[in-house]
């Protein structure tokens, strides 16, 4: 059986064709600058060379139907015909406190998405783009939603609620949702295989470390506390993001730089973190290499970032009755699975609860590996995160 999986941002779309007999890659592939000069589509066969196509492309209906003629395509595809497809599974950023499960698509689904657009103004309108257009091209294939929150959806309330008034919950329904939960529900499944325990027995602390990051604490196989909220700008400070500050900041830059909300609104969102701290760069590896070569900004930086996930990681401790409890830290997504640095110096900063890192073991990049040392009080695990593989998981497992 293959599945099709759609990830539809603003103005770009990946996508990956999974034969789930043994979930294998059959096809992958990017679509960028989507209603934007210059539109660009590069599909990927397993086993092919990489065709890129420029060609203009106006909506995410133009887009998708590049990635149905690419996976058919009889030089460069990876499918005779699109009857091959037996499911589309669609991530979707916010499903608000509608969807606890991925879900099967129909009218009152959409109904729900689009309530939530308030919620996440950038994501949810292209979300919803990318399951109309697949109703078009693939008419009567069955489709699934699988949102970024629901994994979290299993928070108590003490740890989502906010403390401003409580009305602006039940009427607004301000308050923490969580992000990157289907990469937190791959690492969650993949620790306990690991560990050989039971999903539903398994005690992590996992953190998704990319441009975005969020660090959650996972109770019995769920979530029962992460670090970003009602939108993913909060927790650890990420590549353009502030993460957590005072909030009183918003008002003070407005009034001393003339800004309105919205430029605070902007900076907040693209021009903060690592980048606004350095000066330098939102990505990783050019902050490291700035570091090495000297530059003071960069070093804090990352030194920042750092700390902030100990901190994160050392609250999440207390969570727990005891340290025993506590199966295993995870680090997953493109710097936690690649960062060797980071990955040191964030357990390094855990010396006073006894977890060590075996330098030897971590030194790897994107492999999975228990990487702490034999007497470290928590497991200290790399797993690559396959968001991917989990939405056709939960395609398949929904469409049966
Ligand atoms: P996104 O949130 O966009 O999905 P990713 O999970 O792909 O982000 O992570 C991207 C970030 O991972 C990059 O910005 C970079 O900082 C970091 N990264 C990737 N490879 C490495 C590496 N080898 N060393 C350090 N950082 C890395």
């Amino acid at each position: 059986m293959k599945i099709l999986v759609i990830n539809c941002g603003s103005s770009s779309l990946k996508y990956q064709l999974i034969d789930m007999e043994g979930e294998k890659l059959l096809a992958k592939g990017l679509v960028e600058r989507i209603g934007i000069d210059g539109s660009v589509i590069s599909h990927t066969t397993t086993g092919k060379d990489k065709k890129v196509i420029k060609k203009e492309l106006k909506d995410h209906n133009d887009a998708l139907e590049i990635v149905m003629s690419s996976l058919v395509d009889k030089e460069y595809g990876a499918i005779d015909s699109l009857d091959q497809i037996s499911a589309v599974g669609h991530r979707v950023v916010h499903g608000g406190e509608n969807f606890a499960q991925s879900v099967v698509i129909d009218d009152e689904v959409v109904a729900a998405i689009e309530e939530n657009i308030d919620l996440a103004p950038l994501h949810n309108p292209p979300n919803i783009m990318g399951i109309e257009a697949c109703e078009k091209l693939l008419p009567g294939v069955k489709q699934v939603a699988v949102f970024d929150t629901a994994f979290h959806q299993t928070m108590p309330a003490k740890n989502y609620i906010y403390a401003i008034p409580y009305e602006n919950y039940e009427e607004h329904k301000v308050r923490r949702y969580g992000f990157h939960g289907t990469s937190h529900k791959y690492v969650t499944q993949r620790a306990a295989d690991m560990l050989g325990k039971d999903v539903d027995k398994v005690n992590l602390i996992t953190c998704h470390l990319g441009n975005g990051s969020s660090i959650t604490a996972v109770k019995e196989g769920k979530s029962y506390d992460t670090t970003m909220g009602l939108t993913p700008l909060e927790g650890l400070p990420m590549g353009t993001r502030t993460g957590n500050m005072d909030p009183a900041i918003i008002k003070f830059l407005m009034d001393k730089n003339n800004l309105s909300i919205e430029e605070v609104d902007n900076i907040i969102n693209k021009k903060s973190g690592v980048l606004g701290i350095s000066g330098v760069s939102s990505d990783f590896r050019d902050l490291e290499d700035a570091a090495k070569e000297g530059n003071e900004r960069a070093k804090l930086a990352l030194e920042i970032f750092e700390n902030s996930a100990r901190k994160f990681i050392g609250s999440f401790v207390t969570e727990f009755d005891s340290i025993d409890e506590i199966d295993g830290i995870v680090f997953t997504a493109g710097l936690g699975e690649n960062g060797i640095a980071t990955r040191k110096n964030i357990v390094d900063g855990l010396k006073a609860l006894g977890v060590k890192i075996d330098e030897g073991a971590n030194d790897i990049r994107g492999k999975e590996r228990i990487v702490s040392t034999k007497d470290s009080s928590i497991n200290v695990l790399v797993i690559p995160t396959n968001e991917e593989l989990m939405i056709a998981r939960d395609t398949l497992s929904l469409i049966k």
